[in-house]
């Protein structure tokens, strides 16, 4: 019997946001709007995206004893995320510094804090989130050591889903490990190129090239192309939703939490992916990454 649909391991930051007339260049000063402080980072957005979509989801995570990882907690806790593995103290929390320009071109300074001290022993400490959890989801905002430690703690039955944010090469038995790796279009050349392999122009062959590195399955996302699923039983497009995108941030860790639910459900990789595109969907309508993420029952109404 497990506990958790879903186990999210990953990072949380505090988002300070400012938006500037023009990004300053060097040794500039330039005056920003009142500053707007938002939950994020990578691990704890698909956390909330899981949580409010319904699924049992808990967080292993690191956040600092200060005012930023309160907040954090807080917005874990408001989506009924389990926070008992929200580890705290030992830095200060992850913040992510964003100045963001009228044509909405932004500028992101990240101090990883607190994220850059969750260790393999904290996932060594951590097995029985592992024992209890259907699913865990993993992606790179953390310590590559520690990433390669939740691959050997995943018990037999418990399906890994890793999307490689930010790129870096990858370790041979963490992609053996995924099923699936999802990417966007920047991951996926990052990840091929950076294994020595071609970078052709369609996104079929970058599936196809990502599966010759040893993942059991790949997720391409495709903005609002929608997406493209590959893995044993062959490749399908799934499309997109149409919408009115708002704004695009965090649509991705929504998309990727969501897919990983409906996967710990029993669905096969296109059935969760036409849910999860629903759920990426919804997102882009509304401003903000935690904020502008769907519950279950916006999804169903869709
Ligand atoms: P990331 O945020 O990681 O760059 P994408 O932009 O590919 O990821 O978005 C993830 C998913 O969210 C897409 O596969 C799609 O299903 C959905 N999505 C993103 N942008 C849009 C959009 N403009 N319209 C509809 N769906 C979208």
């Amino acid at each position: 019997m497990h506990d958790y649909d879903l186990l999210v391991v990953g990072s949380a930051n505090a988002d300070l946001v400012t938006a500037v007339e023009r990004r300053p260049g060097a040794g500039e000063t330039v005056l920003g709007s009142d500053l707007a402080v938002h939950p994020g980072g990578k691990g704890a957005n698909q956390a909330v995206a899981a949580g409010r979509l319904g699924a049992r989801t808990a967080l292993l995570a690191r956040v600092g004893d200060d005012a930023y990882g309160r907040l954090l907690l807080d917005s874990q806790r408001s989506a009924g995320v389990d926070t008992v593995g929200v580890l705290v103290g030992g830095a200060p929390t992850g913040v992510a510094l964003i100045t963001v320009d009228p044509s909405g071109d932004n500028s992101i300074v990240v101090a990883p804090g607190a994220n850059s001290r969750l260790t393999p022993a904290d996932v060594t400490a951590a097995a029985g989130l592992f024992q209890a959890a259907r699913v865990v989801s993993v992606q790179l905002e953390i310590p590559l050591d520690t990433v390669a430690e939740v691959v050997r703690a995943l018990p037999a039955d418990t399906r890994l889903v890793l999307n490689p944010s930010p790129p870096a090469p990858l370790p041979a038995e963490v992609l053996a490990a995924c099923d699936p790796l999802v990417v966007n279009e920047h991951e996926a050349r990052v990840i091929l190129a950076g294994a020595g392999a071609d970078v052709p122009e369609a996104p079929e062959h970058w599936a196809r090239g990502l599966l010759a590195l040893g993942p059991r399955s790949v997720v391409v996302t495709l903005g609002g192309e929608g997406a493209l699923v590959a893995g044993p039983e062959g490749m399908a497009r799934v499309p997109s939703v149409k919408v009115d995108a708002v704004d695009t941030t965090g649509a991705g860790d929504a998309f990727t939490a969501a897919l990983a639910w409906r996967l710990g459900a029993g669905e096969d990789l296109e059935s969760a992916a036409r849910y999860a595109a629903k759920v990426g969907a919804l997102a882009v309508t509304r401003a903000g990454a935690q904020v502008s993420y769907p519950t279950g029952a916006e999804v169903a109404a869709l």
